[in-house]
């Protein structure tokens, strides 16, 4: 059977979220054998987020679970100070330890809310639809232990990618603390879940140092001459650290004043 593709997505209410999980639902609605672990960072399971995805057409599963007060990042704070959907990623791990069998053939991705992901990292290629070679026809879906390929538009580069040399990952592209166990962005990677499962204190550390994230999981799962590199040997961008810039309110604002506001029964 071909296993399945567990896509965990931390998510947190902001003007924008909606947008953000309507186009990467729209993207996960092409794959075949998909189950979308959505995690909020909120007390409650929101109307907003349970509404989407039932309404989805995914196979979901709609977890909450609030990142502690101390831990989060205030609206001044500049983005980089505290670790984000930490406690969410745990959770999803969490879940799939409790609910899935060892047995069972499945492969995990952390997909943000806010990257954009080409259908090629997810195998659903085919010479036919996109034309050309079919290098791209076992990317992440043929995970055994943990793959990785490049990630575009992070780091303050164009794209960090592993380096591959004789079909094994080498080293890496990348120029911020280059010297940590694993410098790769989150979307880089995804991880067997035998392999969690085998596992089940492997998680992400809430106190993890700023960009030791990833290395905070990964460190106990392999090493970095097992690494599966996919996507043409690491030479293809198939996902984007794409940020939404924050929508301006000025006249949302003005009109708010006034008592002329948009009409809250509206969702946005
Ligand atoms: N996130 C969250 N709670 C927060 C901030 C972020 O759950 O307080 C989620 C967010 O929706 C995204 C992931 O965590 O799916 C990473 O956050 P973000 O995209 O802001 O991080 P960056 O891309 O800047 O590293
Ligand atoms: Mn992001």
């Amino acid at each position: 059977a071909l296993p399945i593709i567990y896509a965990i997505t931390p998510t947190y209410a902001r003007l924008v979220q909606k947008a953000e999980l309507v186009r990467i639902s729209q993207t996960f609605l092409h794959v075949k054998n998909f189950h979308w672990i959505v995690v909020e960072d909120s007390p409650v399971k929101t109307q907003l987020v349970s509404e989407l995805l039932a309404q989805s057409g995914l196979r979901f599963t709609h977890l909450h679970t609030e990142t502690p007060k101390e831990h989060k990042r205030k609206e001044s704070d500049p983005n980089w100070l505290k670790p984000r959907g930490v406690e969410q990623r745990n959770l999803a791990l969490q879940w799939l330890r409790e609910n899935r069998e060892l047995s069972e053939e499945g492969v995990v991705y952390f997909a943000d809310d806010d990257n954009t992901y080409s259908l090629r990292l997810f195998d659903e290629v085919g010479a036919v639809r996109f034309g050309g070679k079919e290098w791209g026809s076992a990317e992440i879906r043929s995970t055994k232990r943990v793959s990785v390929w490049p990630v575009g538009l992070v780091g303050g580069l164009r794209f960090e990618r592993p380096l591959v040399e004789k079909g094994r990952v080498v080293g890496f592209y990348t120029a911020w603390k280059p010297n940590r166990p694993f410098p790769m962005d989150m979307a880089g990677f995804a991880i067997a879940l035998q392999l969690l499962l085998a596992n089940r204190e492997a998680r992400f550390d809430l106190l993890a140092e700023r960009g030791y994230l990833e290395s905070s999981l990964l460190q106990s799962l392999v090493s970095i001459e097992e690494l599966e590199p996919r996507a043409d040997n690491c030479t293809k961008v198939l996902v984007w650290h794409t940020r939404s810039e924050k929508p301006k309110m000025k006249q949302e604002e003005l009109l708010q004043k006034q008592g002329l506001g948009s009409d809250p029964s509206i969702e946005v």
